[in-house]
């Protein structure tokens, strides 16, 4: 469920930073309805995977104003016990900074709790973030 009060504004990063098959859009490349910093420009009748799709910043409360996926520059979802964590590739180090490397962990600490993992993507580059490395 979304939280209230938090939007996408300006946001478009998950149109962004996916590879989207059903859309036949690659990864890191804004998708061919998308308009950088605006939106969907077939918002009303978009698929319905992009309906149902909210980043993990748009459902738990844990994740402060700093953790909007266009402020932090990445994103995060879960599929089943996947954490997923993708990382603008111009932003390379998004990850890395404070308070987002130790955040991080955290979040690595709760999918692993919980039977999963996390794992980090920043561009073709993928690793499985551990709670301590
Ligand atoms: S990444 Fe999250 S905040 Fe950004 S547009 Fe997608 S759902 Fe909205
Ligand atoms: S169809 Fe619209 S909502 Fe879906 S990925 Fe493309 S721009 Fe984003």
């Amino acid at each position: 469920m979304p939280l209230a009060g938090r939007s996408c504004g300006t946001c478009t990063l998950c149109c962004d930073l996916p590879e989207i098959a059903a859309l036949d859009k690659p990864a890191n490349r804004l998708c061919r309805h998308g308009i950088a910093e605006k939106g969907c420009s077939i918002y009303e009748r978009r698929p319905a995977l992009c309906r149902d799709f909210l980043c993990l910043w748009r459902t738990d409360p844990s994740l402060g104003p700093e953790w909007k996926p266009d402020k932090a520059g990445l994103m995060i979802y879960r599929q089943g016990p996947q954490t997923t964590v993708l990382v603008r590739p111009d932003q390379p180090d998004a990850a890395a900074r404070e308070p987002y490397a130790s955040g991080l962990r955290l979040l690595a600490g709760q999918a692993e709790a919980a039977g999963g993992y996390l794992i980090i993507y920043v561009g073709e580059k993928v690793r499985r973030l551990r709670p301590i490395d």
